[in-house]
């Protein structure tokens, strides 16, 4: 018997409508990358998403088109995504700090034909346009168009001046594709992490619950973590969702840049990774600053560590809560606020569990299970590989891209997806992350692959075998240490390796040491064993990091 309810489908819209009947004054305020500080509230952010996607009907984008954007975060990509989701068309957000090539290939694979951008990456665009060869046109986020030979380009203001408001929005299945986010691949290319409208509604008010983020309509979230990354951590759909004001810092994360926004707006909350905030902590120590509204932050991305937890909590009064998740899990996986028992413990406890990673958010469950898929003891003590499931998280990437089933999907045993995280689960359900079975490094919230290092690498003239594995940073939190076995008689030097990546990969992917060592160890199936490496390199100290 099915039950007797309305049928409401579950997208995206909903959110930002939501906003406008109830709190249609609260405010989204930008720093523009033009550099004024612009405001605009939730009615007039429905009015210029609707004349966006009327603008976006004219150019002919409909249903299930992919519009990507590469742009910073600011009122206008947030329109964008209102304007283009309203229509059914899906937001392909795309990450400026990858290398050109990879970019290229990212937004054909996406296949979009419209590009939304700033004017900080028109340079970039124009050297590469010849090579996006399904992109059509350009939209800058500008009142009057600059001097660009960027093909077919138009102003956002222009383009949306003077459109209807009657584009209706929604009024498609709730499992049609809403956004796509790329995703380093541990082998192979970039994956695609296609987003539904329902799972991203469903996500938003997940992550909204009073244990988790429990923010309010009173709030004022600084959204630091970019829209380009995971979803935005889905702040684009929560805010609307509770009315909050919203708080966009445009190009500028700089620690005194994010102090002025936080004081002039009153922020109360804001969302980063730790290298954001480990740089606001050491700028308000430094100056003697104290922040006059801000209760919290939301530290994701990576582990938070000890120090940050404490410099938070204990100097400034500002509660951290600490959250794990990924691209694919749109993003968050758990939150870790503190259940009623740890309330009562003494503050170093408290401050120790805050560096565990939480406790699973409602639609998430998680599994950890050793290598033969049994699962393992949620002991506090057992790790194993992390495995999840639940309604917003992925089954399958774009294309199919890295399937391990017949089906195109990647899930293992009881539909359970591999996050390639080694963890344990205590008795109180909070997760530590304990080690990482994929094969990448995160420096500054930001994904180096290692395996594309070692293949470039391995064409350099007398190299027999080459690594990369992370190496503890203070700043960064991991930097890539490249160790290379020579071949035979050969010895070659470390400048010449460098000098040999250069131009191949992204600046920030580049090594920051070259070690020689007599033989990279290797597993039993003949693959790099990047655990034995990363155990014997564990206290490696990088140039010029003294005492870390
Ligand atoms: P991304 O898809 O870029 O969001 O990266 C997700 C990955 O980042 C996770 O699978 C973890 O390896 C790592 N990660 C995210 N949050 C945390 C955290 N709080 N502690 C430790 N690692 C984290």
């Amino acid at each position: 018997m099915q039950g007797l309810m309305q049928d409401w489908p579950l997208t995206v819209d909903r959110a930002l409508a939501h906003a406008r009947a109830l709190n249609p004054r609260r405010e989204i305020v930008t720093r523009s990358v033009e550099g004024p500080i612009v405001r605009e509230n939730y009615a007039q952010m429905w009015d210029r998403s609707k004349q966006l996607s009327h603008a976006l009907g004219e150019l002919g984008v409909t249903l299930g088109d992919r519009v990507a954007t590469l742009a910073w975060n600011t009122a206008r990509h947030m329109e964008t995504w209102y304007g283009a989701m309203g229509i059914g068309a899906v937001v392909h957000t795309l990450n400026p700090r990858l290398h050109p090539e990879q970019l290229v290939w990212i937004v054909t694979h996406g296949g979009a034909e419209t590009l939304f951008t700033d004017l900080t990456f028109l340079p970039l665009l124009e050297k590469i346009q010849d090579h996006l060869t399904l992109v059509k046109r350009f939209v800058v986020y500008a009142d009057v168009l600059p001097a660009t030979t960027l093909r077919n380009a138009v102003a956002y203001e222009k383009l949306i001046e003077g459109r209807p408001l009657d584009t209706p929005w929604g009024q498609f299945d709730e499992q049609t594709a809403a956004g796509l986010c790329y995703t380093s691949g541990t082998t192979g290319q970039p994956k695609g992490v296609l987003y539904s409208h329902r799972s991203n509604l469903l996500h938003a008010m997940a992550v909204n619950q009073g244990d988790a983020w429990g923010l309010r309509a009173k709030d004022c979230v600084l959204a630091v973590v970019p829209m380009f990354h995971a979803n935005g951590w889905t702040l684009p759909f929560v805010a609307p969702m509770t009315g909050m004001k919203m708080v966009m810092p445009g190009a500028k994360l700089d620690p005194q840049s994010l102090y002025e926004l936080i004081e002039a707006e009153g922020v109360t909350m804001a969302a980063g990774v730790p290298t954001i905030w480990a740089a606001l902590v050491a700028y308000m120590q430094a100056n003697k600053l104290k922040p006059r509204t801000l209760e919290r932050v939301l530290v994701g991305g990576a582990a938070a560590s000890e120090n940050l937890v404490r410099a938070f909590e204990a100097d400034f009064g500002i509660e951290v809560t600490h959250a794990w998740g990924m691209t694919e899990m749109s993003p968050g996986g758990t939150s870790g606020t503190l259940c009623p028992i740890m309330i009562e413990r003494s503050h170093d406890e408290r401050i120790r569990q805050k560096t565990r990673q939480g406790r699973a958010l409602f639609t998430v469950e998680m599994r950890i299970a050793d290598d033969d898929g049994a699962e393992v003891a949620h002991d506090g003590q057992t790790p194993g590989r992390l495995l999840v499931r639940g309604p917003a998280i992925s089954k399958a990437y774009f294309r199919g891209e890295g399937a391990r089933n017949p089906d195109g999907t990647v899930l293992e045993a009881d539909g359970f997806f591999d996050t390639g995280d080694i963890a344990t689960i205590d008795e109180a359900g909070y997760l530590h992350i304990t080690d990482r079975a994929k094969d990448l490094i995160k420096s500054g919230g930001e994904w180096i692959s290692s395996i594309e290092i070692e293949n470039i690498v391995l064409g350099a003239p007398g190299v027999a075998c080459a690594a990369v594995i992370g190496a503890k940073h203070p700043k960064w939190d991991e930097r890539p240490l490249l160790l290379v076995e020579a071949k035979a008689g050969a010895a070659p030097a470390r400048d010449a390796l460098l000098a040999f990546l250069d131009g191949k990969i992204a600046k920030w992917w580049m090594p920051d040491d070259v070690v020689m060592v007599e033989k990279i160890p290797l597993g039993p199936t003949g693959k790099i064993d990047k655990l034995a490496l990363r155990k014997q390199f564990g206290d490696y100290v990088l140039p010029g990091i003294g005492g870390n």
